[in-house]
């Protein structure tokens, strides 16, 4: 069997368009605050983004950037401004920050009803309840992608390999909601490629390239996969079946793995994501419909 691929790349459009469409039949602007503290060049790349695509679909989308040495107390203070800024419906602090601010005390900070992440104790705990609330944004958007396919949630036997809180556990409390059935696993999961096996919706976010491999996966299985590796040319020999990474790895000196080898997985699953195009573009998305919502709550 080779599997279909799931576009992520179109159903994040398709996502857009209803953020467009809300935004024109609303006639409110909601407005987003990408909050930066430091110079990680990964988190410049991200807020920038996430401002800009923000703009592109019609909401208002500011960066803030605070330098490296600010003070937990000053950063505190200032979503405490936004919090009560009433322009303001989605605020989000880009991780990590700096050693002397508490990642947790700014989380918990951020007034619920504009946590478009989804990581305030109280979102997670709605979220757990299963009550209506602001959800984190690659799982949501992981199950956009399934229902992309068609397919039923309801019934299926789910494996999320991983627990962490911005992905692993609200994709199990999402999954449930929808009457999976749901293993999580994690690093210490006993014979987890016998778990994984036993899944018809299979769920990997873990942080490492290529760890699932075609013997983690049921025949006939839908396989999304987190996973966002970027590896050197060391790697080269652990792609060798793979021609398509091995070029791109030959041609540029890096390459961005998921946490499947998609190369063998897609032999004996029915649906796929890629890496990149598949939850990647995804997370954006959902984040502009969450702000979207957010303001529809506050303010519609
Ligand atoms: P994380 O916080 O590091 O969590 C990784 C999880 O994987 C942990 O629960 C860990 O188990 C588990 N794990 C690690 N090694 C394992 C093993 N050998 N066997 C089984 N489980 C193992 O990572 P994360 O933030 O959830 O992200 C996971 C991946 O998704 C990363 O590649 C990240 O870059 C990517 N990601 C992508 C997006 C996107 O927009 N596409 C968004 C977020 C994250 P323990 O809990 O036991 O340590």
């Amino acid at each position: 069997m080779t599997a279909r691929l799931i576009d992520g790349k179109a159903v994040a459009q398709q996502i857009e368009q209803e953020v467009v469409e809300a935004i024109a039949r609303t006639g409110l602007r909601p407005g987003l605050v990408a909050v930066r503290v430091g110079s990680d060049p990964a988190s410049e790349i991200y807020v920038r983004n996430k401002a800009k695509k923000a703009r592109e679909l019609g909401l208002e989308g500011t960066e803030l950037v605070f330098p490296e040495s600010m003070s937990e107390g000053e950063l505190l203070a200032e979503i405490d401004r936004l919090n009560r800024h009433d322009a303001v419906d989605g605020i989000l602090v880009q991780l990590p920050l700096p050693r002397q601010i508490d990642a947790k005390k700014v989380i918990d900070a951020i007034h619920p009803a504009k946590d478009v992440d989804g990581f305030h104790p109280v979102s997670v705990g709605m979220l757990h309840l299963g009550r209506p609330t602001l959800v984190p944004c690659t799982p949501a958007g992981v199950i956009r992608l399934i229902e992309s396919t068609g397919e039923p949630i309801e019934g299926k036997h789910a494996v999320v390999i991983g627990r962490s809180d911005i992905v692993g556990k609200p994709m199990g409390a999402l999954l449930l909601q929808r009457n999976a059935t749901v293993t999580i696993c994690h690093s210490k999961t006993r014979d987890l490629p016998s778990i994984a096996g036993q899944a018809d919706l299979l769920v990997a976010a873990i942080g490492r390239p290529i760890f699932v491999t075609d013997d983690f996966v049921k025949p006939g299985a839908i396989v999304i996969d987190v996973g966002m590796n970027r590896v050197g040319l060391e790697f080269a020999e652990r792609l060798a079946h793979d021609p398509d990474k091995t070029r791109l790895l030959e041609k540029n000196g890096s390459v961005l793995l998921g946490d499947v080898d998609f190369a063998r997985a897609k032999e004996r699953a029915s649906w796929i994501t890629p890496v990149p195009g598949g939850v990647g573009p995804m997370t954006i998305a959902m984040l502009m419909q969450n702000t979207v919502t957010a303001a529809q709550r506050r303010r519609g």
